[in-house]
């Protein structure tokens, strides 16, 4: 009988090609057309799914890993969930260092997949011994017989991409995309993607998004890491305070930077114009679009691609708390008036 049932052998099989969905409503008063590679259909709801799976693998290739390896990273949420879902599937253990930055859900989220998560505070610096970095670094010497992931300088990061989000988005647009816009972390995404699609047409323009409170886009303009960019901010996977090896600046034409208040807003307006309950990040795509609108960048020919790198149920207690919107100061007194609700 198994032959005749329709069923995948486990929820790796679900990793990647996602769709590419067309926004026509929030779009709706700009030129050209636009086009949203949807993350949030991976099976652990982001595209880090793809990087946890491909470098694991890769690992397992070159026989490092072995039954009850332990798999260590640093991150803001995302690449963790992905790990710590690969591990449970392949019999891994997964430690994990996250910053104190990172939403208490996704905290939750993850050791309720199994992970041992260590919380770490999010404003010291990079060599600080209790910054993330260094928790990670020092579990991975402690430990025997484990890999530690280190997606910021891990090469494999971009070659995720590369093999799989690029090649997915050239397909899916019969190779008429003409823009990317991609938030940049680690990088990997829009590297990856961007080497992949500008191999096939060296004329795709490739837009990084980026955080104020963040050195890329200073660093991608003048070659040099500005300390004085960086400040606090709130978005989580968005920029960086140092320079990611696995970001290819060469392969990024511009960087474009958003605010927390107006990506925060712009997630909430995808959510409600597009029914599509999206992350923080992808709401700063989107505002990333509307400022390169209003600098005429688009024309009614242009067929841009902008990733949405995760799901909005990740952010439940942030963007999507009209309480902590407030506390952020993100409404004005009319806003806050038109979102109170009916008491009945
Ligand atoms: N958005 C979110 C929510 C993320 O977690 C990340 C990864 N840090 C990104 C965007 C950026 O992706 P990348 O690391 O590939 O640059």
């Amino acid at each position: 009988m198994e032959h005749e049932i329709n069923a995948c052998n486990n929820v790796l099989e679900l990793i990647g090609n996602t769709p590419l969905i067309k926004l026509d409503r929030i779009t709706a008063k700009l030129k050209g057309n636009f086009y949203a590679k949807v993350e949030a259909f991976n099976p652990g709801h982001s595209s880090k799914d793809r990087v946890a799976a491909y470098i694991i693998e890769e690992a397992e290739r070159k026989g490092i890993l072995s039954e009850g390896s332990t798999i260590i990273e640093t991150t803001s949420g995302n690449t963790g969930f992905s790990l710590a879902m690969v591990s449970i599937i392949k019999g891994y253990e997964c430690i994990l260092a996250v910053t104190s930055k990172s939403s208490r859900d996704k905290i939750d989220m993850l050791r309720a997949m199994g992970a041992k998560v260590y919380v770490c505070p999010a404003h010291v610096s990079a060599d600080d011994p209790r910054s993330y970095y260094q928790v990670a670094k020092r579990l991975h010497e402690e430990t025997k017989g484990s890999i530690y992931i280190n997606q910021y300088f891990n090469e494999l990061n971009i070659d995720a991409h590369y093999k799989t989000t690029g090649p997915e988005i050239w397909k899916q647009t019969n190779g008429n995309i003409t823009h990317l816009v991609a938030c940049s972390g680690t990088g990997g995404t829009i590297s990856g993607a961007a080497r992949f699609l500008k191999e096939q047409n060296p004329n795709i323009r490739i837009i990084g998004v980026d955080a104020f409170g963040s050195v890329l886009k200073k660093y991608h303009e003048t070659g040099e890491f500005d300390s004085k960019e960086i400040y606090p901010y709130r978005i989580e996977g968005l920029g960086k305070n140092l320079i990611p090896a696995a970001t290819d600046f060469e392969a990024i034409d511009e960087f474009v930077k958003v605010t927390d208040e107006q990506s925060a807003h712009t997630a909430r307006e995808i959510s409600r114009t597009e029914g599509m309950f999206v992350g923080y990040t992808s709401g700063a795509v989107m505002q990333a679009i509307k400022q390169l609108s209003e600098k005429d960048i688009f024309d009614k020919d242009s067929n841009i691609v902008m990733i949405f790198p995760d799901h909005g149920s990740r952010y439940m207690s942030k963007i999507y708390s009209d309480k902590w919107m407030e506390d952020q100061g993100f409404f004005d007194s009319n806003t806050v008036e038109e979102t109170q609700e009916i008491q009945f």
